[in-house]
């Protein structure tokens, strides 16, 4: 082989599952294959999870070689997995370029979630999280979302389905959007992996301008990082605040009219001993919240050695909670899941697994 020739055949082309199935019934239209198609593929990629094209033994044999030839298939594999006590797995993914990404599966009695990653780690640089410290590299791909969901769901027990997906990995959502859209579009539709949207969750810290933008795509659920009553508290915990203070993120959360009763917005309250845990913080927080149709899940603070913060005792943690609750605040306390893999909220930071979870690992794989 020619050097000219192995450096083209290594040029990365388009990846297939970077477009929604619109897109993928253009793309069969432009090869003057019908768009129904399109919808055919769809199916493949999403329902029946086959490996490649060969596979897709319904589609003419000419509109799969077209295929072959001009778009990749996959986009991430599988570095490690690694098991927590509690049935919670860190899976551990790698990109072309080396980037190293992670999601986590969370089994519960009756659901199974799965933390998806929007970027490779994340400019915001939030004090307390130990993917700010990472520092951004870059935007994830619609392919690399996707391929997340279709790795998980490859660790699945046979009776086990994933029927919730929170955009709670590593990264802010909301400064990929058009990435995370597609991949919405392809979780939300029926054709593709026809998963309720109201079971999936986009987080962000309050990239304001593309909260309704985001809305607009499918009829999700929003989760908003707030973690503070005051502006001098919440600069110090998430920086893009300077930028889009609390009056302003709770203001256009207040008029935005896709948020209602029946799809309240989920506030994050990550308590720090001596932060944000007072009582003075429990009262303001209810004020702050009057008028938005809400939910407010406290998360104690999962330490890590990037951050110089603790959670509060268990005393304070309920002290907190039971005055929201009591000032009629909807409240739940988030359990920890997989703290002892460091796959737990604010966690993913692509650290090495410790022997002992290796060991786990192995022994529970
Ligand atoms: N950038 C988005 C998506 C990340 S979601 C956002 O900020 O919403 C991850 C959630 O875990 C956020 O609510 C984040 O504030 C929270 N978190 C980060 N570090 C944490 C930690 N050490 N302990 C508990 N929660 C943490």
């Amino acid at each position: 082989m020619t050097p000219e020739a192995s450096t083209t055949h290594a040029v990365r082309r388009p990846n297939l599952k970077d477009h929604a199935v619109s897109g993928l019934r253009e793309l069969c239209k432009r090869r003057g294959f019908p768009a129904y198609r399109g919808d055919q593929i769809a199916s493949w990629l999403y329902k029946s999870d086959v490996p490649s094209l060969d596979a897709m033994t319904n589609l003419p044999a000419d509109l799969r070689a077209a295929i072959a030839m001009d778009f990749d298939l996959s986009s991430l594999e599988v570095v490690t997995t690694q098991r927590s006590k509690d049935g919670t797995i860190k899976i551990l993914l790698g990109a072309f370029d080396g980037a190293r990404i992670e999601a986590v599966l969370i089994p519960e009695e009756r659901r199974v979630t799965l933390c998806v990653s929007t970027q490779v780690g994340c400019p915001l640089t939030c004090s307390f999280c130990a993917t700010g410290a990472l520092g951004f590299t870059r935007n994830l791909t619609t392919a690399e979302i996707v391929d997340q969901v279709l790795e998980a769901r490859r660790l699945l027990d046979a009776d086990q389905t994933l029927s919730n997906l929170v955009f709670m990995g590593m990264g802010e959502p909301l400064l990929n959007l058009p990435a995370v859209s597609e991949a919405i579009r392809l979780f939300s539709d029926p054709k593709a992996f026809g998963m309720a949207p109201r079971r999936i969750t986009v987080s962000t810290a309050g990239v304001l301008p593309q909260i309704a933008p985001l809305l607009e795509v499918a009829p999700i659920h929003l989760a908003v990082s707030l973690h503070a009553t005051t502006n001098e508290v919440r600069n110090e915990l998430v920086p893009l605040n300077k930028r889009f203070p609390i009056e302003e993120l709770l203001e256009t959360l207040r008029t935005e009219p896709r948020i209602n009763r029946r799809r309240p917005v989920f506030f994050e309250y990550t308590l720090m001993a001596g932060v944000n845990d007072s009582l003075e913080d429990a009262r303001r927080l209810p004020r702050l919240l009057e008028g938005i149709a809400s939910k407010v899940n406290v998360i104690p603070m999962n330490p890590h050695p990037d951050a110089p913060y603790q959670p509060p005792s268990a005393e304070v943690v309920d002290r907190f909670t039971a005055a929201l609750h009591h000032a009629g605040v909807r409240v739940t306390l988030r359990r920890d899941r997989g703290r002892d893999i460091d796959a737990a909220c604010g966690q993913l930071a692509n650290r090495e697994a410790s022997p002992a979870a290796a060991a786990l690992q192995i022994r529970q794989d």
